[in-house]
């Protein structure tokens, strides 16, 4: 009946930092790679970056969610100024961010404390498995979630899960995900078609693994940055858009859906309102002027494709009452 904060109202920020990344995956399209938005001006993305800052934090929002995808971010200099940045102007903020992890460890060791997530995507078509098992494997202990994101390619289907499966035995902490392709990497794509039945049930099965050998022991833990998944008659689980997608349960047509909390930052620099058809520009990085508001909007889509639109807060028609009595803020 309704995706909701675990612990009082968060902003969400998504940066699609830029077009440029080191791989060329067959699902992808060169909206992530073809390197027309490189998008270098630090100084510019830090000074729109800090007025969206104040937007919140002027309503009340304490929590912080700042998640870096591309292109690959780690190959985009102004990463780490601004990740400085928000570290200095935030108080516990949530950095995350979603890697193809072929960066050498070194990168890693210098610069893994600005991030707490990690979600490393394994792209079979370019990626060093040795190398991405050396990162994870150095990662475990040092960010408090790493999801190893198994892109399931259809014709290496079986190679896919053997590095799954050698994750899982070598790996103290892990999420590993499995997940379902869809024909090109857009929010508005179609989900490729698996013909072969044994890769659907195998997907079906699998989408979301987990094992926390090694409590973390992290210094600076976030504020709380999380929804919840609340079904009626059910107990509050932890959301994880993957398995929701794997279940079919990312239809939200008529739900109230708090599209504002969720700011997306394109590759051409456009601050918009979830990655949906109902959300909107609102400004763009680059100038610094950005208008926003606290409202929800009735959702008109018939799916929510993008995992970060479905994290969004969003309640069935009828419902707010009931989740506002679960008081869980
Ligand atoms: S899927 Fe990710 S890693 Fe592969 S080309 Fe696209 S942006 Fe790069
Ligand atoms: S499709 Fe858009 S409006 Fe609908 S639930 Fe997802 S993010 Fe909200």
């Amino acid at each position: 009946m309704a995706i909701w904060p675990g612990k009082g109202r968060f902003a969400n920020i998504v940066w699609q930092v830029s077009d440029v990344c080191n791989y060329r995956c067959s699902y992808c399209n060169p909206g992530n790679y073809g390197g027309k938005f490189r998008n270098l001006d630090t100084d510019r993305y830090i000074e729109t970056l800090g007025s969206i800052i104040d937007h919140f934090k002027n309503e009340g929002y304490e929590g912080f969610k700042i998640f870096f995808s591309g292109g690959e971010p780690t190959v985009w200099p102004p990463l780490i100024p601004i990740c400085e940045f928000i570290r200095a102007k935030v108080d516990r903020p949530l950095i995350a961010i979603n890697t193809n992890l072929s960066r050498p460890l070194s990168w890693w060791e210098k610069n893994h404390h600005y991030f707490h997530d990690v979600v490393a995507s394994y792209h079979v078509e370019s990626a060093d498995r040795s190398r991405y098992v050396e990162n994870v494997k150095f990662l475990q202990y040092r960010v408090s979630y790493l999801a190893c994101r198994m892109l399931m390619h259809d014709e290496r289907f079986a190679e896919v899960v053997d590095v799954g499966e050698q994750l899982k035995r070598e790996l103290d902490n892990y999420v590993i995900e499995y997940a379902h392709l869809f024909n090109e990497l857009s929010p508005h794509s179609e989900m490729h078609h698996y013909e072969e039945q044994w890769k659907r049930d195998f997907l079906a099965q699998n989408s979301y693994l987990s094992k926390h050998a090694v409590p973390f022991s992290l210094l600076d833990q976030p504020k709380p940055a999380y929804c919840l998944e609340l079904y009626e008659g059910e107990e509050p689980r932890a959301l994880n858009s993957t398995r929701i997608v794997s279940e079919g349960k990312n239809f939200f047509k008529g739900w109230k859906c708090w599209i504002s909390d969720a700011l997306f930052i394109t590759t051409h620099g456009d601050i918009r309102l979830a990655s949906c058809n109902a959300g909107k520009i609102v400004g763009h990085i680059n100038d610094g002027k950005v208008s926003l508001s606290s409202k929800p909007v009735t959702c008109p889509e018939t799916r929510c494709n993008c995992g970060t639109d479905i994290n969004i807060p969003k309640v069935r028609p009828g419902k707010l009452g009931a989740v506002e009595r679960l008081n869980l803020g």
